[in-house]
C-alpha cells in the first residue's frame, strides 16, 4: 500500500508540483560544497544504501551545502525536472534530506516519485533515545542496530546509561575491578538478583571494551548521532562501591549507594573515570546522573558532615549540589558540560552550564536551565504498551503509542527523549519490542511542528515503517493487534450509587486521590494503570484500607454490589485480603451481606478482580470494607451498586 507521504517524522512543508521523477535502480549521487568529513560520511552512507556516488554534477541526485539556506539540520528536497536536489546549511541537513528521499523511493516501489518540494527542519535541537545498558548487558552490535533505527527517525542523540547498581559497562584501565567484579552478577533476572541480595561477580554481565565504545561513537557519528555517556553519581553507584568499598561513607561498600562526599578519594576516582570516558566519547555533554540519592548515608558520615561544615552547607541536598558542581568544574576544565536528572535541582542545583533532563513531571522542572523533557508518564518506554495480560512482563504502568504521540513538550524545552529502562527487559528482542513503534512517536514530536502531527496518518505510517523494520529482523510491537485501554474505562457506568455521597471511614491515600471524595461513585472506571488518576489508592499502615459508607438517599431494591481491585506485585499493589459488604437503613446497624477472603498470591501478572455480592435486599446505606496485608496498597476505581 503506497502512502500519500511515507516520511516519518512528517516533514513540515510539502508542495506538490506537476510531473514525477523515476530514479534508476542505482541512482547516481553527487555531493557539492561539503567539507571533507561531511563528504566522506554522506558518500559512505549513500553507497551503502544503493546510490552510486560520482563527482559529476549531472548526477540524478545532487546534494549541496548552501550556507544559510536552511536552519541547522534542516533541508530542502526538490524532486522534479532533471532529478533530485537536496540543499542544506550543514551535513546533517543533507543526511535528513537523503532519509526523506529514501523513504519516498521505498514507498514508490520502483515507480516514479511525484514531483514535490519539501522544506523541513527540526522542532527541537536535541532528539534523543536512551538505552539502559546497566540492568542488562547489551552488545555493540545491538547498540548499532538501534542506531540504524534512529537514523531513519532523524534522532540525533543516543544517551547510554552505562553505570548503575546492576552492572558497570565501561571498560576501565585504571580500575580493573569494575571490569571483573562490578560488571557481573550471579543472577540474570532483576528479580532473582534482588532476591539473592544483589551480589557482584558471577557469570552474567560484561563490559563494553573501549574499542567497542569507540566503534559505537564512530558508527553513530557517521549518521549524525552524538553518543552521550551517562556515569551515575553521587548515587546509583552500588556496583562501584562493591568493587571499591573505600569510596563509600562507611568503607564497607555493600549496602551503600552513594559516593562519600567527604572523601577526596571519591573525586579522584570520578576524575580518573571521566578522563577515560572523555577519551572515548567526544560529546560536549556528559550525563552525570544526579538522581535518587538517599541522604541518610551522608548524614551519618563524619567526613560528609565535616564537608558540610567546611563549606557551610545547610542540608545534604546542598552537599549534593556542591558535589555535582565540583564534578562540573572538572568537566568544564576539559571543555565539557553536564546533563543531570531533575533530582539534581535540589539544594543549590547544578551550575548554570548544566542541562536538566526532566523526568518527574510533564512540564519542564526548571526555567533557569535548558531542559530536555523525558517525562516518565509519556517517555518511559518500559511500561506496558497494551493490555498487560497480552504483554510480556513490564515494570507496570500503561503507555500506549497514542499516549506517547499525544505528549507535547513545553515551548521552553530544548529536547525530547524516549528512555528504555531495562530492569524487566532481559532480552534484545524484548528491548526492541518496547522501543518500537513508540520511539517513532517520540521522534515525530521532537522533529515535526505540532500542527503537522496527525494521529491517524501517523498510525498508517507506523504500520508501513514497522513492517519494513520487521523485514530487517527487528522485533516491533504490532499495533494492528492492539487491544487498547481497559474496556471498562472506555465508557462511564450508570448505577444506583452514581453521584451519591461517600463517607470515608478510612481516608484514601493523598498520593493517589483520583477525583477525591466523589471518585468512587462518579461512574468513571480506571484503565490499565493505577496512576491514570481514575484509581483511588488506600495505604494506611493498619490492615484497614477501604472503609466507605454510601448513602443512596432513599431505600432502594439492591441486587448487586461490587468493586474492582488491581494487583501489580512489584510496586506492592495488592488484592484485598478480606472484603466485607454491608447494607441496611441504619448506618450504625447494617447487615453483613457477604465476606470474601482471599489468599495472597504473589505473581508477576497485572490482574483485575471484582469483589462483590449478588442477591436481593432493600436498603438505603451500603458499606464497603477491604483490608490488605501490611505494606500493601489497594486501588479501586468505583463501587457499583445495582
Ligand atoms: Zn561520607
Amino acid at each position: 500500500m503506497a502512502l500519500a507521504l511515507a516520511i516519518t517524522p512528517v516533514p513540515n512543508n510539502v508542495v506538490y508540483n506537476n510531473g514525477s521523477v523515476k530514479l534508476a535502480k542505482t541512482p547516481t549521487l553527487s555531493i557539492e560544497s561539503a567539507g571533507a568529513s561531511d563528504s566522506l560520511r554522506l558518500a559512505g552512507y549513500a553507497s551503502e544504501h544503493g546510490f552510486s556516488v560520482t563527482g559529476r554534477k549531472k548526477s540524478s541526485v545532487r546534494l549541496k551545502i548552501v550556507a544559510g539556506s536552511t536552519p541547522e539540520e534542516g533541508y530542502v528536497l526538490k524532486i522534479g525536472g532533471k532529478g533530485v536536489e537536496i540543499t542544506a546549511t550543514d551535513g546533517a541537513g543533507l543526511f535528513y534530506g537523503l532519509q526523506a528521499l529514501m523513504d519516498l523511493r521505498e514507498n514508490a516501489d520502483g515507480k516514479a516519485i511525484p514531483s514535490m518540494t519539501i522544506t523541513d527542519s527540526p522542532r527541537l535541537p536535541y532528539r534523543g533515545m536512551m538505552l539502559d545498558l546497566s540492568r542488562h548487558y547489551r552488545s555493540k552490535e545491538f547498540v548499532m542496530r538501534q542506531i540504524r533505527a534512529m537514523e531513519r527517525l532523524n534522532l540525533n542523540r543516543l544517551h547510554l546509561h552505562l553505570t548503575d547498581a546492576a552492572g558497570w559497562r565501561i571498560e576501565s584501565d585504571k580500575y580493573p575491578r569494575l571490569n571483573s567484579l562490578a560488571a557481573f552478577r550471579p543472577d540474570s533476572t532483576w528479580k532473582a538478583w534482588n532476591e539473592g541480595g544483589n551480589q557482584y561477580g558471577g557469570a552474567y554481565g560484561g563490559v563494553l571494551s573501549k574499542q567497542d565504545l569507540k566503534d559505537i561513537v564512530e558508527y553513530a557519528a557517521d549518521r549524525y548521532i552524538t553518543v552521550i555517556p551517562e556515569v551515575e553519581m553521587p548515587s546509583h553507584s552500588e556496583e562501584v562501591l562493591a568493587a571499591y568499598p573505600m569510596l563509600s561513607c562507611n568503607k564497607k561498600g555493600v549496602g551503600n549507594s552513594n559516593f562519600c562526599a567527604g572523601s577526596e578519594a571519591s573525586f579522584e576516582f570520578i576524575r580518573d573515570i571521566l578522563d577515560e570516558v572523555m577519551e572515548i566519547f567526544p560529546s560536549t555533554q556528559i550525563h552525570i546522573g544526579g538522581d535518587e540519592a538517599p541522604k541518610a548515608q551522608w548524614m551519618e558520615c563524619d567526613a560528609c558532615q565535616a564537608r558540610m561544615a567546611e563549606h557551610d552547607l545547610q542540608s545534604p541536598e546542598h552537599l549534593q549540589s556542591w558535589f555535582i558542581r565540583r564534578v562540573e568544574e572538572y568537566l568544564a576544565s576539559h571543555g565539557r558540560k553536564a546533563i543531570v536528572w531533575d533530582d539534581a535541582l535540589e539544594g543549590d542545583g547544578p551550575s548554570a552550564d548544566a542541562t536538566i533532563m526532566s523526568w518527574k513531571g510533564t512540564e519542564p522542572s526548571s526555567v533557569s536551565y535548558p531542559v530536555i523533557m523525558s517525562p516518565g508518564r509519556y517517555c518511559y518506554l518500559d511500561s506496558y504498551q497494551d493490555a498487560p495480560s497480552s504483554q510480556p512482563e513490564a515494570i507496570g504502568g500503561y503507555t500506549p503509542l497514542d499516549a506517547v504521540y499525544g505528549y507535547e513538550p513545553d515551548s521552553l524545552a530544548v529536547g525530547l527523549q524516549g528512555n528504555l529502562w531495562c530492569e524487566y527487559i532481559p532480552s534484545d528482542s524484548h528491548a526492541e519490542y518496547m522501543l518500537y513503534p513508540r520511539m517513532f512517536a517520540v521522534a515525530e514530536t521532537a522533529w515535526s511542528q505540532p500542527d503537522r502531527k496527525n494521529p491517524e496518518d501517523f498510525r498508517k505510517r507506523v504500520m508501513a515503517e514497522a513492517s519494513r523494520m520487521r523485514n530487517e529482523g527487528y522485533t516491533v510491537f504490532d499495533i494492528s493487534s492492539e487491544i487498547g485501554n481497559r474496556p471498562e474505562a472506555k465508557s462511564s457506568v450508570d448505577h444506583l450509587a452514581r453521584g451519591k455521597k461517600v463517607t470515608y471511614l478510612q481516608p484514601y491515600w493523598k498520593n493517589y486521590p483520583a477525583d477525591g471524595e466523589g471518585s468512587l461513585t462518579d461512574g468513571v472506571r480506571g484503565g490499565w494503570n493505577y496512576s491514570d488518576r481514575l484509581w483511588q489508592g488506600f495505604a494506611q499502615s493498619s490492615p484497614e484500607r477501604v472503609d466507605v459508607l454510601i448513602d443512596l438517599e432513599e431505600q432502594k431494591q439492591l441486587s448487586e454490589i461490587y468493586a474492582t481491585f488491581m494487583q501489580i506485585c512489584q510496586p506492592d499493589v495488592w488484592m484485598p485480603e478480606h472484603v466485607e459488604i454491608y447494607a441496611g437503613d441504619d448506618p450504625d446497624n447494617l447487615t453483613l451481606l457477604n465476606r470474601i477472603d482471599l489468599e495472597r498470591k504473589p505473581d508477576t501478572e497485572v490482574s483485575f478482580r471484582n469483589f462483590g455480592w449478588t442477591g436481593s435486599v432493600s436498603a438505603r446505606y451500603v458499606r464497603y470494607r477491604a483490608t490488605a496485608p501490611s505494606g500493601g496498597v489497594l486501588f479501586t476505581d468505583e463501587i457499583i451498586v445495582k
